[in-house]
């Protein structure tokens, strides 16, 4: 038995009933320009599977974007949904080497290695930060320029080459707000399959100064209670569950 990870831009394929497709024959006929390859999960081998138009119209299975899949699929489902659209994405993404740029061929099912020169490649991770600061009763919440909705979140960014994860929570919150913070702790982390990304939480203590909004990437920030909390991220997020965990401390 098989499971199917089918994927057209960013739709995942999903039984009506809200399911991975799953049995001994894929849910739809395969042709040889479907980009597929294998996965081995813990509950069973799956094809990975890139479409290249959305499969509409057939009974039993239906079109899902892959972040709403977060409220369709258990947890254990979406963790693997999102596993196997960011390999899907580095395959798009690594068909030559860097080196030698000869076409490379898978190696393991989590990477590929180039026939010429031996050069060993895997997915890299785009690695970023999120940070929830509170101040007394109060937490640091921002509106990013490129947010879609109204929802205010946390200050955010990439990690930069050279940079502890640490180093990179104060200088985001320092370039994004021009606040200084104390006491950074680890809080979790997530998965992040837009398309390739890890978000490391943090919570961090107000020490000094005043808001000052980088202008360029955002167009609102400040301070907020819980009885005064615009719209914040869905559910899907560590943004949101650093906020909700927050919230439970009242
Ligand atoms: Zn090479």
């Amino acid at each position: 038995m098989t499971r199917y990870l089918a994927y057209c831009q960013g739709d995942i394929l999903l039984t009506t009933e809200g399911n991975i497709p799953f049995g001994d024959t894929p849910p739809i006929p395969l042709h040889p320009w479907h980009t597929v390859t294998t996965l081995h999960a813990d509950t069973a081998d799956c094809l990975i599977i890139r479409l290249q138009s959305p499969i509409v119209g057939i009974a039993g299975l239906q079109m899902v974007g892959l972040r709403q899949s977060y409220e369709i699929l258990s947890r254990e489902d979406y963790a693997l949904a999102g596993k196997g659209a960011e390999l899907l994405y580095w395959d798009q993404n690594s068909h030559y080497c860097g080196v030698c740029g000869s076409p490379l061929k898978w190696q393991t099912e989590i990477s590929k290695q180039c026939p010429e020169c031996g050069k060993e490649w895997w997915p890299a991770l785009a690695t970023a930060i999120i940070v929830r600061v509170e101040r007394g009763e109060e937490i640091l919440l921002v509106r990013a320029r490129n947010f879609r909705g109204s929802h205010y979140g946390l200050v955010a960014g990439f990690v930069e080459t050279g940079e502890t994860l640490e180093e990179c929570v104060k200088r985001e919150v320092w370039e994004e707000t021009h606040i200084r913070i104390r006491d950074i702790r680890y809080f979790g982390s997530q998965p992040w399959p837009y398309p390739c990304g890890l978000m490391v939480g943090f919570t961090a203590q107000y020490e000094s100064g005043e808001i000052r909004l980088q202008t360029a990437e955002l167009c609102a920030g400040g301070w907020f209670r819980r009885d005064n909390l615009p719209d914040i991220p869905r559910p899907a997020s560590i943004a949101r569950t650093l906020i909700e965990d927050w919230m439970e401390k009242a």
